[in-house]
């Protein structure tokens, strides 16, 4: 396990802000649109939560990677657990990440499209079938 005292402050690094999860090709054309800024990741966790990622150092890392309010730190950066941290972890935190638009496009294309018609299918069936009843 790599320590705090190894690491380059790879948490510090980084914040990551929960998202709504994106249901249809609108929602799809706002995380084109985020990633196409620098810096700006959009990923969805082990835990199906989606989220946006600045990847912006904190003012508070010093030149040799160490907190300069560690005494004060807020919370969140207390309660990080690091046998279970970006670095450390058993598993990467993304199941799907998207640093580029054309990332997400691909993934559009390839993906979303085909569950997207299949959900208007599904729907449309169950509609019948309420008709019909
Ligand atoms: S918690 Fe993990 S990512 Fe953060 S400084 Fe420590 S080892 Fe690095
Ligand atoms: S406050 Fe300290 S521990 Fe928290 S992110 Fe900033 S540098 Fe890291």
């Amino acid at each position: 396990m790599i320590t705090c005292e190894e690491c380059k402050g790879a948490c510090c690094r980084e914040v990551s802000v929960e998202m709504d999860t994106p249901v249809n090709l609108e929602d799809w054309d706002v995380i084109k649109w985020m990633v196409a800024h620098e810096n700006i990741a959009v990923f969805q966790d082990q835990e199906n939560d989606w989220l946006v990622e600045f990847k912006t150092k904190c003012s508070k890392l010093d030149v040799k990677n160490r907190c300069t309010i560690y005494k004060v730190r807020p919370k969140l950066c207390n309660e990080y657990p690091v046998d279970d941290c970006i670095i450390n972890a058993d598993e990467p935190a993304e199941k799907i990440r998207f640093d580029t638009m054309e990332e997400v496009e691909k993934y559009i294309e390839d993906v979303v499209k085909a569950e997207l018609l299949k959900k208007e299918e599904e729907k449309k069936l169950v509609n019948t079938e309420v008709c019909e009843a």
